[in-house]
């Protein structure tokens, strides 16, 4: 346990943008002890996993794996029921029912943030970029000693300086990036219909896993699928009717350690203000439950 002095702990995804912000703090910020954490839902896709390896060995840094203490299965059969004349159906998360990231991310994060520091102020620092505040809500914490940063918001970076980031320090972008644009569950229904089919033609299994969580009696008017009006097993029948991009499959990912003079100058441009030319100025709000949010005007 740590006691009695400021921590920073930056919470990793998997994906680019806080894979962007690990390259940003060690380098403008070389002598910050950091924590680097990922919360392991248990449901990530292997390339999530070959993503975090690759960031251990280009930035030389030590991840700490959080697991939730209930796994994806228990919550979805035991806890997440809906009653119906037909019998208890287990239901699945949804936009408007996001409850898959409280249990199996947010509460396992302030647990440990809970466990581990203790008398600290810890600076929790957040990717959200400065081009996407107005439609993320960044749901952060109900610890008062967590104190949420956005760093990216705060120096005006957008996804352009991002992306340079990552080249400019050898670690590219996640290999998924070729067919999905989102980190997390494999099974995330925040994915696009031809982002499943991806799955589909990447990971056979998983789709399939995933297929087996649906229940689909329309006639008895009882649908829980992963996507808003037809199950994977439809989605599949139809799936000619989806091209795949142009960029599928691609490997877009960049293997080699460019010299840090290049990731230097980088920095050194966005810190003249050349970064974030399509910032918006955002502001941080605290919501009723405690929760900070960025949100533009
Ligand atoms: S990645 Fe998607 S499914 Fe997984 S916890 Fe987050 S919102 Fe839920």
């Amino acid at each position: 346990m740590i006691m009695g002095k400021e921590r920073h702990v930056v919470a990793l995804s998997g994906g680019k943008d806080s894979a962007a912000l690990a390259v940003y703090l060690k380098h403008k910020h070389p002598d910050l002890d950091v924590e680097y954490v990922f919360t392991d839902t248990g449901c990530e896709l292997p390339e999530t996993y070959e993503y975090l390896d690759r960031i251990r060995a280009v930035l030389n840094i030590d991840i700490t794996v959080i697991k939730p203490e209930k796994g994806w299965d228990d919550y979805w059969t035991l806890v997440k029921v809906k009653e119906t004349p037909y019998g208890i159906f287990p239901y699945l998360p949804s936009p408007q029912q996001r409850w898959c990231t409280e249990v199996l991310k947010l509460q396992p994060y302030e647990q440990w943030v809970a466990k581990t520091f203790t008398d600290c102020i810890v600076h929790s620092y957040v990717g959200i970029r400065a081009d996407e505040a107005a439609d993320r809500k960044g749901m952060v914490t109900r610890n008062p000693l967590l104190e949420t940063r956005f760093p990216f918001i705060e120096d005006g970076l957008a996804l352009k300086d991002i992306e340079r980031l990552l080249t400019d320090s050898g670690l590219g972008l996640p290999s998924y990036y070729s067919w999905r644009k989102r980190s997390g569950c494999y099974f995330c229904f925040y994915q696009s219909k031809r982002e499943w089919l991806g799955l589909w033609r990447h990971h056979p299994d998983l789709y399939y896993r995933a297929m087996e969580y649906e229940t689909y009696l329309p006639e008895k008017g009882i649908v829980f699928t992963w996507c808003q009006g037809i199950s994977l097993g439809e989605l599949l029948e139809k799936r000619d009717d989806f091209a795949i991009l142009p960029e599928e499959g691609k490997n877009n990912t960049e293997y080699t350690v460019s010299p840090d003079n290049k990731l230097i100058k980088t920095l050194s441009h966005i810190n003249q203000g050349g970064g974030g030319s399509n910032s918006v100025s955002v502001s941080i709000t605290t919501r009723s439950d405690g929760r900070k949010t960025a949100e533009a005007p």
